[in-house]
């Protein structure tokens, strides 16, 4: 590491780390609590087909949900680098060397000193309702993570507090506090990149999102593109 880290809470720091295994990786559980296993039918019963409607009709397997999923990942990675501006079409197709090129262009701009971390959620028909991308130094509010950006957006875009058949893509395995959200808002299935063993809570260090003494526990998918997302993570600090 370059420097020490300026806030060691900080959910994107030194989290991740080239070729490093992923602690939470191994010991996820539940439905959907890692991508491959889920896949596989290792990881439980299929807790529902969430947006599948939208993009190839009912009844999409492993393959077509891990499809989908990363899909929506590399739209979140492309909020994390150049903001929740609409899609373009050309940041879609291949991962690291075009998502690099957009986060060295956004790096000059206002954009330039919050780690990059962006987040996306879906509608029941897999339409993109809202996106954030992480504004702690921009705006100079503690919370203003990505997630939460997303969540307020969609909210006030469905009017409503609840958004039970939505899907939220992030990047970077979300904290204590965006988890929280997650389970408040009611969201029926988390997808996120990157692990963050320091203070991630979704698995690896808290698992909040699965905590049984909770009412409302969504389906989890971690990892997905995890090499992108992390390499979009190093070269911010690097
Ligand atoms: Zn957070």
């Amino acid at each position: 590491m370059a420097s020490e880290p300026a806030d060691a809470t900080d959910p994107a720091l030194e989290g991740v780390r080239p070729g490093q295994p992923t602690p939470g990786a191994v010991r996820r559980f539940g439905p959907g609590a890692d991508e491959g296993l889920a896949e596989l039918g290792l990881a439980g019963p299929d807790g529902g087909d969430l947006g599948g409607a939208g993009l190839s009709g009912a009844g999409l397997g492993g393959a077509g949900r891990r499809q989908r999923h990363e899909l929506w990942m590399r739209r979140a990675l492309q909020v994390a680098v150049t903001g929740p501006a609409p899609a373009r079409a050309d940041a879609s197709a291949d991962g690291v060397a075009r998502v690099g090129a957009a986060a060295d262009a956004a790096r000059p701009g206002e954009v330039a000193d919050d780690v990059p971390v962006g987040a996306v959620v879906y509608g029941p028909d897999g339409t993109e309702l809202a996106a954030g991308r992480n504004e702690r130094e921009l705006t100079g509010d503690p919370t203003a993570h990505a997630e939460v950006l997303a969540l307020r957006r969609a909210a006030e875009r469905l009017g409503r507090w609840r958004l039970d058949d939505c899907t939220l893509v992030v990047t970077l395995e979300p904290c204590t506090m965006c988890a929280g959200a997650i389970v408040l808002a009611r969201v029926a299935a988390v997808v996120f990149g990157a692990w963050e063993p320091k203070t991630g809570a979704a698995g690896s260090l808290w698992d909040v999102l699965r905590d049984r003494r909770l009412n409302h526990r969504p389906e989890v998918y971690g990892g997905v593109l995890e090499a992108e997302n992390s390499a979009v993570l190093r070269a911010f600090f690097r």
